[in-house]
């Protein structure tokens, strides 16, 4: 039996059928199939994957988000120095470990709300240049606002780090259970403490302009199964309709 082969978008959550009843990972039920969220990561080429659950093989297709560059006046910022540069490999590590603290007790709606009001600054997927240097692809949403307005809860979830770091400024993730993580940099203020439990909605801190930055902005990062996927697809009213259609 030949199976059709499903195709992805480069940074896509979606919700795939399994065969039967019986799979690992997050499952969901929507119209009488069992149906698996996978996370696509970003592809530089079209790529083919395979999941233990899933019959025949998915294509991830390349999607050209396009480039963006920006100049970082402060060059301690872009040409670290030894000192900063063991900074940002620590804090690198503390981000890793955070994002491996899963809490267990949560299970994710995928019902996402907007975590601040301002529009789109900068998409996922950007091709990076930073004072003309090719840097890593930009595989978070850039969302505009002003310094202490008020960042939100965009599903439950439980604080796993809150520092302040080299790149990202005042930064905090939360676990919202089965994979899902969210994280919150260059904030002004963090207004929720490590461990306690937020609730959809409420406030978790402010936009600001800490670590490198170009002006106040929220770089929101969402990592799902360790892929960092696109944001932009899941604040889209109707996205739950969409993932379970
Ligand atoms: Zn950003």
């Amino acid at each position: 039996m030949n199976a059709e082969t499903l195709t992805f978008k480069s940074g896509e959550l979606a919700a795939v059928s399994i065969g039967g009843e019986d799979g690992s990972g997050t499952l969901i039920k929507s119209n009488s199939q069992i149906k698996k969220i996978l996370a696509f990561p970003f592809v530089a080429n079209d790529q083919t994957v395979t999941d233990e659950d899933i019959e025949g093989t998915m294509k991830i297709e390349y999607i050209n988000f396009g480039e963006s560059r920006i100049t970082i006046a402060d060059t301690s910022k872009v040409n670290l120095s030894v000192s900063d540069q063991q900074r940002a490999n620590r804090e690198a590590l503390l981000i890793r470990e955070a994002l491996s603290k899963n809490d267990s007790t949560l299970t994710p709606s995928f019902q996402f709300i907007r975590p601040v009001a301002g529009i789109v600054t900068s998409p996922y997927g950007k091709q990076r240049y930073i004072n003309g240097q090719k840097r890593s692809v930009h595989l978070a949403l850039d969302m505009n606002g002003k310094t202490g307005d008020p960042i939100i809860a965009p599903l439950k979830g439980r604080v796993v780090l809150v520092g302040d770091f080299f790149y990202t400024g005042n930064t905090l993730i939360l676990s919202h259970g089965e994979g899902l993580y969210t994280s919150y940099a260059h904030m002004d203020e963090i207004n929720a403490e490590l461990g306690k439990i937020i609730q959809q909605g409420k406030q978790i801190g402010t936009v600001g302009a800490t670590g490198r930055v170009t002006g106040p902005h929220l770089h929101w990062t969402v990592y799902f199964n360790g892929n960092k996927i696109n944001p932009e697809w899941l604040i889209e009213e109707d996205f739950l309709k969409t993932l379970l259609k």
